[in-house]
């Protein structure tokens, strides 16, 4: 295919990301918007060959196997207000190069796919976000996941050392969430009864343990740890610490890594032990 008549398949400019700083928003100069032309390049045979669709509302690039209407739909409904929630609450940096999605509509085609085009033989059941940006979902099993994702290729912007716990626990916490404009919280979701359990059995290990541990996607773990980071973030947000604590951690990560001292800070004059007996009653009582 011609790269003019390629062009001509993609999707008119849309206003992008979050208007509250447009003038310093990259994403809303031109130039992103050929970036954005750029990143589907390589895959300009494989999108023809599947007869997939696409749309670009720059930093976003949508490919998927709906028709461009369930794109748009993707986009509007939970991409585009997600970011600009996440945006406005947390994110001082805009994507500096396009965040490219595809939307699998079969749990077929993302598994056969996430062989073929990303070399991922065994993909979560969801979908994923790689090291560079790209995301591969599973949309059928609704848009939680998405805005997980989300999470992870926006923050790599504007919090790149965020430790993993941290990650996850934020990109766990918006997996299940209600947008009002400009604000998203996260609710409660199925990963609570796991971490209830644990703590009635006095499985759970401490939270200094938790932020400390290199390997946050250990199998015997891995579940309980997302439970925990989720739900300690959702803990700040009821007490509404969170936005401060993000902003407090990204800012001193260089001096804090895994964040407990700036949690510390956030919780004064409460000592962690106090923190964390209230917190667990708290989960315990959800
Ligand atoms: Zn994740």
């Amino acid at each position: 295919m011609s790269r003019l008549l390629f062009l001509s398949l993609l999707g008119a400019w849309t206003f992008p990301f979050v208007p509250a700083q447009a003038n310093a928003d990259p994403t809303t100069q031109p130039a992103f918007w050929e970036k954005c032309v750029d990143a589907l390049s390589p895959w300009e045979s494989k999108i023809k060959s599947e007869q997939l669709s696409t749309l670009i509302s720059p930093p976003f690039v949508l490919v998927g196997d709906a028709d461009r209407g369930v794109l748009q739909a993707n986009l509007d409904g939970t991409i585009r207000s997600s970011s600009r929630a996440l945006g406005a609450m947390y994110f001082k940096q805009q994507p500096t190069e396009p965040i490219v999605i595809f939307l699998f509509q079969t749990g077929d085609r993302y598994q056969r796919l996430s062989k073929d085009w990303f070399h991922v033989d065994d993909p979560p059941h969801y979908g994923y976000c790689r090291s560079d940006g790209v995301m591969v979902m599973n949309i059928s099993t609704g848009g939680g996941t998405l805005v997980h994702e989300l999470v992870h290729a926006l923050i790599k912007y504007d919090f790149p050392a965020a430790p993993t716990w941290f990650n996850e626990g934020l990109a766990s916490l918006y997996e299940q969430s209600s947008l009002q404009p400009g604000k998203i919280t996260g609710l409660k979701n199925w990963r609570l009864p796991a971490l209830k359990q644990a703590i009635t059995e006095q499985q759970l290990r401490a939270l200094t343990e938790l932020v400390a541990d290199k390997d946050f996607y250990d199998k015997q773990l891995a579940g309980l740890n997302y439970a925990q980071a989720r739900y300690l973030l959702m803990y700040l947000q009821e007490k509404k610490l969170l936005v401060k604590f993000y902003a407090d951690f990204r800012d001193s990560a260089p001096q804090d890594a895994s964040g407990i001292e700036t949690l510390k800070k956030i919780i004064a004059p409460q000592t962690l032990e106090e923190f964390e007996k209230d917190w667990r009653e708290w989960v315990e009582g959800l």
